[in-house]
């Protein structure tokens, strides 16, 4: 027999019970003869696209290995949907069960009754948004899911804003993705990781996590034996006109993301569980927190740093896990984790960015889509001045020039600051040498703050993580 290929099915429907109609249709797949079920996304609620008024969808996608024919299967779909009482009535009208084979392995068909891969996937955001949950990596025509996802929505993000993480689907014969426990304060936290027999790896976040979270989590999960996350929008790091009353808070959409990520728990505090009524100390890591982010915003490392140090107590992790993203912050973490004897190991993990080059983070969601666009200029800027030191040029004052006359040409980028540093000093270098140097970039995009930093090397080498 032939060995397996590997499809993708999307799943929709608007009519009854939106979640009992995909669920059977995932067990009538998964009872196929020669169609297993290996994965489901999450379903999402999106407003339904063109046709008449009818009420939201729900949409995810299956990934299927098969040893039955690009065709049996289509059949198959049809079979499935006529046995949910689908009736072809309105053209693009709401109905009961829509079932569409999107790709199968690496095959073409372009047939009057079948096309695959699916002409129209790629410019549906509620197909790609959960296609990239199951399977960022698989490729169709020439890019990867990921790929077409981050294409889609440089262009139509209002379509991405539009959709909600609405349940994780059950599949029989799959252990559907277990939602982390949730610690909802220092007792519980206690008692989980008193619970636990090896090696606990860390990720503190602040949520509205996306892919460079769940990067650091994949890598907490390979490296130990219990992987927690902490949610905690902390108070103390925000100065009174920032953003901490509308800093995203999306703990449902988190704890499915990091469900599937295999997280085991989340550490998800009240303000008051971490700073109960009277407390008043504060860290304070004088160094690496004076310049830069430290004087853009006063306190803002003093709380970083208090907060840290607390949750470092408080979860006693083997490894905590930081992002490169955040180059200051990670230098204030280390000086902090070695003059206070805090638990553990610092691992620090290279940066995410979106295909386009925008280094992933919470606050991009502030960004209508033509900042968005304007933002590119960041991290262009950054890369310009890396070729620019990879060509042999040593000076920081040119380099500086350099990223700084790619700022100046963007409309509505206002730069706050551009640097090389030394990463653990953090301060600022004249000349690049042998030891590692990193160029730290902040802009200001509409009211958005967005950080990024790369490494400096003169010649072809790469950095260090
Ligand atoms: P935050 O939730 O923004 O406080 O970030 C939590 C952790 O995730 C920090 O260690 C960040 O540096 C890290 N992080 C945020 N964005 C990224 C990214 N794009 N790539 C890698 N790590 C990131």
């Amino acid at each position: 027999m032939s060995a397996p290929v590997r499809a993708f099915v999307a799943l929709g429907g608007n009519l009854g019970d939106r979640r009992a109609r995909l669920e059977a249709a995932l067990a009538g797949l998964s009872t196929t003869p020669g169609v297993r079920v290996a994965a489901v996304s999450a379903a999402y609620e999106n407003p339904p696209v063109g046709g008449p008024p009818q009420p939201p969808y729900w949409n995810a996608v299956a990934e299927l290995r098969t040893t039955r024919s690009a065709h049996e299967l289509h059949a198959r779909l049809h079979t499935l949907e006529a046995e949910a009482g689908r009736v072809r009535a309105v053209k693009d009208g709401p109905r009961t069960l829509d079932l569409d084979l999107l790709a199968f392995g690496d095959e073409v068909v372009a047939r009057p009754d079948l096309r695959v891969p699916h002409p129209r996937a790629l410019e549906r955001a509620f197909v790609l948004a959960p296609w990239a949950d199951v399977a960022p990596d698989a490729v169709v025509g020439g890019a990867t899911v990921l790929t077409h996802a981050a294409r889609l929505r440089a262009r139509a993000p209002a379509a991405f804003d539009a959709l909600v993480r609405a349940a994780l689907l059950a599949v029989p014969g799959v252990a559907a993705p277990r939602r982390p426990v949730v610690l909802g304060d220092a007792a519980a936290l206690a008692a989980w990781r008193a619970a636990v027999a090896g090696t606990v790896g860390f990720v503190p976040t602040m949520g509205a996590l996306h892919e460079g979270h769940a990067a650091l989590a994949r890598r907490a999960r390979a490296e130990c034996d219990a992987t927690l996350v902490s949610i905690f929008v902390n108070p103390t790091q925000f100065g009174p006109n920032e953003d901490f009353a509308r800093y995203p808070r999306t703990l449902e959409a988190d704890l499915d993301l990091l469900a599937r990520v295999g997280v085991d728990a989340v550490y998800a505090p009240s303000v008051e569980d971490l700073y109960p009524t009277g407390s008043s100390t504060r860290v304070e890591v004088a160094g690496p927190s004076g310049g830069y982010e430290g004087a853009a915003r006063p306190g803002h490392f003093s709380g970083v740093a208090t907060v840290v140090a607390k949750l470092l107590l408080r979860a006693r992790p083997d490894r905590a896990y930081f992002g490169r993203k955040d180059a200051q912050q990670v230098a204030v973490v280390r000086r902090l984790h070695r003059d206070l004897d805090l638990p553990g190991r610092v691992v620090v993990a290279p940066t995410v960015r979106d295909v386009d080059g925008l280094a992933l983070s919470s606050r991009n969601r502030y960004l209508s889509a033509d900042e968005r666009a304007r933002a590119l200029a960041l991290p262009r800027a950054l890369g310009a001045a890396r070729a620019a030191a990879a060509a042999g040029e040593r000076r920081v004052s040119a380099l500086v020039g350099v990223a700084g006359s790619v700022l100046a040409q963007a409309p509505g980028v206002v730069p706050s600051y551009v640097d090389v540093v030394d990463p653990d000093a953090f301060a600022p270098l004249a000349e690049l040498g042998e030891a590692p140097a990193l160029m730290v970039a902040t802009v200001k995009v509409g009211t958005t703050r967005l950080l990024d930093n790369e490494w400096m090397t003169v010649g072809d080498g790469t950095g260090p993580a």
